[in-house]
């Protein structure tokens, strides 16, 4: 089962971006990293020339919320391979830039505008792209609590390990 719970989810056009990031997932049930780009790709209708261009963003932007120190350089690589511009519609900024990747990279844009970038979390367990909607962003697992029939409850998992090794270092 792939957690679905609908309290992971980003606000806006950000959550399509993190759909995408959910394309390559470790499913709970068997642990095993899967990539399922094609089977989104298909059902979004996007045509076999842009598929390469879409997954490869897909894998830097990962590695960007993995990792928060590449987010800049990242980010600044796709503004210019995709020729992404600013304009002022109406009073807020939007970005052009034509096609799939491009609406990805806008909303990316827009949601580090907003200091909402920092939000979008992969869990360290599981790996699993979530938005951390609680008040001081301070959320590090996926789910402190199993949340539902999909939800592993890496937070909870993790606290018992760390209760486990600590008791055995007293013992
Ligand atoms: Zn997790």
């Amino acid at each position: 089962m792939v957690n679905t719970s609908s309290d992971q989810e980003a606000p806006g056009a950000l959550e399509p971006v993190r759909t995408l990031l959910n394309t390559w997932l470790i499913p709970n049930d068997t642990r095993q990293a899967e990539d399922r780009f094609e089977a989104y790709a298909d059902q979004a209708g996007l045509p076999r020339t842009r598929r390469k261009e879409l997954r490869s963003l897909r894998d830097d932007l990962r590695q960007a919320v993995e990792h928060h120190a590449d987010t800049a350089a990242i980010v600044n690589d796709w503004v210019e391979r995709l020729d992404i511009r600013p304009r002022v519609v109406d009073d807020a900024i939007a970005f052009t830039g034509g096609g799939h990747a491009a609406d990805h990279v806008a909303a990316v844009l827009e949601a580090i505008a907003a200091g909402r970038w920092h939000r979008l979390k992969a869990c360290p367990d599981c790996r699993w792209v979530f938005y951390d909607h609680s008040r001081n962003a301070s959320k590090r697992w996926c789910l402190m609590t199993a949340g539902g029939p999909g939800g592993r409850s890496c937070g909870g998992i993790a606290k018992v390990r760390a209760h486990r090794e600590r008791t055995r270092a007293t013992r």
